[in-house]
């Protein structure tokens, strides 16, 4: 497989660090508020990531994270916990709203067919191995403690900046932008490990340390749990684009300064969903969840067609029009497939394999999502018979996962009106009255349900 790794900035081979499993790593949600559904966009094509792996034969172990703690407004250290600012607007406890957020999060997961990793681990359970890694960095001379805080110094490192694209300068002045002056740092770039000391002291969780009473960075958890779970060889990290600098640039100087050697070989980082004002806001504009969605209507696996149709590495802007338009593909894409009705057809191996490959290959050319949904409707229209159709697109949803093969779901009550409709015309046709058995045959096909009488008695099927 060819995936484009942000380290290298190219188009590479996938090549996994051991035969027996491939290790994937997730930056997951800051759980003080429900993700949006660009948020969402990252994790649909971290999910094609993981079953495209799985459908070429890999064995994926995957690990997330929840941010509960240290993720400050600022993803550049500064401002108020994302964490305690959600609680007071809420007046819960940050446990609270972390237990509540998390359990959002993980409802539209399923609702989105996004499957749940191997290992999902909260950041504050993990504060003993925060501390051990941090003392590790402070022998080592990568980190030092100024007025109470413990920072890294970027300042050791040759290659800090190797997984962006930007120049020193650009960075620094970016940097410069956000950040208010935080006078205990030695380098513009370093950014704290563990914190005793902040402007906002209302912080809930804090934890003894060698250092005082505090919390960790932000950074240093996704460092702790992609070791502690995957080991110090990670074949795969993942985010979105805006976690390239500064989260995954700073896990990468503490990771590998405390390991010693190169941690993690290939970084997937997706596009961002933007709404027609720009960048996606949980607190500017109309707040886009999978649940408002629904409210709105429409079918949350639509969202998830939507994000297939284009490449993750574009930019993708979210209307209301082009979700429409998505609703009416996907309602089309199901009635034509519930069309290929099951038949005593053979399957025909070489035209699977055929279709199978075309799709693998889309899936292998760094995740063309639209060119493996291209091979789908090909096989729609194909001439192959039925079963063969019907097996390949089942396989195909394996990694789409749009519930493309549905049961008609009939209900309990159109059932009993049948049934009751079906007892009516046999008493009629007992007694001779066929005019009445065949208007109830004639009402019943106008509402799509179609008789059959065999030696067994009458059954039925429904049509639309
Ligand atoms: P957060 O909950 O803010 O830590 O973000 C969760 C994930 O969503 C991270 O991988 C972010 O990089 C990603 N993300 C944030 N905003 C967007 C967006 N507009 N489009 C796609 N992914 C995003
Ligand atoms: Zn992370």
């Amino acid at each position: 497989m060819k995936i484009y790794n942000t380290l290298s900035k190219r188009i590479e081979e996938f090549i996994p660090y051991s035969q027996k499993e491939v290790t994937m790593y997730t930056c997951g949600p800051t759980v003080y508020h429900y993700a949006h559904i660009g948020n969402l966009r990252t994790y649909i094509a971290e999910d094609i990531l993981e079953k495209t792996l799985n459908y070429l034969g890999y064995n994926v172990n995957r690990v997330m994270n929840i941010t509960d703690v240290g993720h400050l407004s600022s993803d550049a250290d500064s401002g108020e916990d994302k964490m305690v600012k959600g609680a007071k607007r809420e007046h819960k406890t940050v446990l609270e709203i972390a237990k509540y957020y998390t359990e959002c999060f993980k409802k539209d997961c399923e609702r989105l067919n996004i499957k749940w990793p191997d290992t999902v681990v909260p950041a504050t359970t993990l504060i003993p191995d925060y501390i051990e890694f941090i003392e590790g960095l402070m022998k080592k001379g990568y980190a030092y403690l100024a007025n109470g805080n413990v920072y890294f110094d970027t300042s050791k490192l040759n290659d800090y900046y190797k997984l962006t694209n930007h120049n020193v300068e650009e960075l620094i002045s970016g940097v410069r932008d956000t950040v208010e002056e935080d006078t205990n740092k030695k380098n513009k770039t370093d950014f704290v490990l563990w914190f005793t000391k902040s402007k906002f002291e209302d912080q809930e969780l804090k934890w003894d340390s060698p250092w005082g009473l505090g919390y960790p960075g932000w950074h240093i958890e996704c460092s702790c749990i992609a070791l502690k779970f995957l080991g110090e060889h990670l074949d795969i990290h993942c985010g979105g684009v805006d976690n390239i600098f500064p989260h995954h640039t700073n896990e990468i100087a503490q990771t590998e300064s405390y390991i010693g050697h190169k941690w993690c070989n290939y970084w997937v980082h997706t596009e961002h969903l933007n709404d027609t004002t720009g960048k996606m806001s949980k607190s500017n504009g109309e707040f886009l969840t999978v649940d408002l969605l629904e409210k709105k209507g429409y079918n949350p696996l639509v969202y998830r067609l939507f994000c297939l149709q284009s490449h993750y590495k574009n930019q993708l802007t979210f209307t209301y029009e082009s979700l429409d338009i998505a609703t009416n593909t996907y309602n089309k894409l199901i009635s034509k497939i519930k069309s290929i009705k099951k038949d005593d057809s053979e399957i025909i191996l070489s035209e699977f394999d055929k279709y199978n490959n075309q799709f693998k290959k889309a899936l292998e050319d760094n995740l063309n999502t639209s060119n493996a949904l291209t091979v789908l409707y090909d096989v729609i229209k194909s001439n192959l018979n039925n079963n063969t159709k019907l097996k390949l697109i089942e396989s195909f949803d394996n990694v789409l996962s749009l519930n493309l093969i549905q049961e008609d779901k009939i209900d309990d009550e159109l059932v009993s009106y049948i049934k009751e409709m079906i007892e009516k015309r046999s008493e009629a046709k007992k007694n001779k009255n066929f005019e009445e058995a065949d208007l109830i045959r004639k009402q019943l096909e106008e509402k799509g349900i179609i008789l059959k009488d065999t030696r067994e008695g009458t059954t039925f099927e429904v049509i639309k």
